[in-house]
């Protein structure tokens, strides 16, 4: 077995500037050697040290001695019928996230996943049925932007015209109980010499973690979705539990409170239609007294079912009258077309089969294993 190697893809550029180190650069080489490392891996999108052709072969050669550029592995790729693209990522440990591409007609969004899981337990929500399993790293969550560009063959980084014009933190797991990872990996997708998505077009969507909020907006700038699904604390207890947490009020004020929110940059509230459950009129109109005064738009997102799932899709009609009524109160508040909906890619279906291996279990396993 080759031992493992240390991998570039996820390091900043003083990451790689420690790599470069190890390889035995001098310190007065290693910035101006970073910025080409850099530009290889989040510009060009090289998969392999060797194919950096502006670094000498000698250094080269001395960096793949213990370092390899890194991708997690496709284990599978599906397609729904509307384009959406949905890949399952085996991660180094074995554990499976999902990443999901969904096309527009001259755009398209990558909904990458933060965690292994979920600790959350929404209802209403698939990946709420997974046990919790562990966070991701950077390399990890940026590591969906560079597979996504792979499949797509969108490299270099286009300027125009892009295939992957937005990114949201929409889907495994909750963002920001993973932050210090979240903001190291979005800080590597904004960077104009690399990847290069403007703060502009990455948004974040959080199930309401209060105090992580305020310093999102500060540290990167990024749009925040909210996902709020009810207007009474009684209703949202039982199908976002964080609430109980962090009622419906102190999350409105931190929205109230975002960094950079704007007219031009609006939080977004994601509102689930669930048939009998938070569908009325009157709860429409409660949504609208909320978040009076925020600079926001509503997304109405008819629920999309799972296996197993209790909950039913509002109807037509229903959806129709309550986005109506947010109208009326100056909000815009479009009911989301479902995608993916054919391979479970939509909203809120994302799962995986990992399972939490514990330690003593892992023990048990390798001392088990034939040598
Ligand atoms: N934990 C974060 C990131 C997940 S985003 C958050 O909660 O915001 C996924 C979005 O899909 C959330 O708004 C979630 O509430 C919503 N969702 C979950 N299950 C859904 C379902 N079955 N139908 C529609 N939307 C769902």
């Amino acid at each position: 077995m080759t031992p493992a190697r240390a991998r570039l893809a996820g390091l900043s550029r003083s990451g790689l500037a420690d790599a470069l180190a190890a390889a035995g650069v001098p310190v007065e080489r290693r910035r101006m050697r970073a910025t080409q490392l850099f530009h290889w891996i989040y510009h060009r999108g090289a998969r392999d040290i060797d194919a950096m052709t502006t670094i000498s072969k000698d250094l080269r050669d001395a960096l793949a001695a213990a370092h390899e550029v890194g991708r997690d592995e496709v284990a599978r790729e599906e397609r729904s019928a509307d384009g959406t693209i949905k890949w399952l990522v085996r991660l180094a440990d074995g554990a499976e996230v999902e990443t999901v591409y969904i096309p527009e007609v001259d755009r398209g969004a990558l909904c990458v996943s933060t965690q292994v899981g979920c600790t959350l337990n929404c209802s209403f929500c698939h990946t709420g049925t997974q046990p919790w399993v562990r966070n991701l790293e950077p390399a990890e969550i940026v590591g969906q932007v560079l597979l996504a560009r792979d499949a797509l063959g969108e490299w270099p980084t286009p300027v125009h015209g892009r295939k992957i014009s937005n990114i949201v933190l929409m889907g495994m797991g909750e963002p920001l109980y993973n932050y210090d990872n979240v903001v190291a990996a979005l800080r590597l997708m904004m960077d104009e010499e690399g990847i290069s998505i403007s703060r502009r077009r990455i948004t974040v969507s959080t199930a309401g973690v209060v105090p992580q909020i305020g310093p999102l907006g500060d540290d990167t700038g990024a749009g925040l979705a909210v996902s709020l699904h009810a207007v009474r604390d009684d209703v949202r207890d039982e199908l976002v539990p964080l609430n109980r947490k962090y009622p419906i009020a102190e999350l409105i004020a931190a929205c109230r409170a975002y960094p950079g929110a704007s007219n031009a940059r609006r939080i977004t509230f994601e509102y689930a239609m669930l048939r009998g459950v938070n569908d009325s009129l009157a709860d429409a109109k409660e949504l609208a007294r909320l978040i009076a005064g925020i600079p926001a738009k509503v997304n109405l997102i008819p629920f999309n079912p799972w296996p197993g799932s209790v909950y039913g899709t509002s109807e037509d009609a229903t959806m129709a009258a309550f986005s109506e009524s947010l109208n009326r109160a100056g909000y815009s508040a479009p009911i989301r077309v479902p995608r993916g909906r054919d391979i479970l890619a939509a909203c809120g279906q994302l799962k995986s089969d990992s399972q939490r291996v514990r330690a003593s279990a892992r023990a048990e396993a390798a001392a088990a294993a034939p040598v």
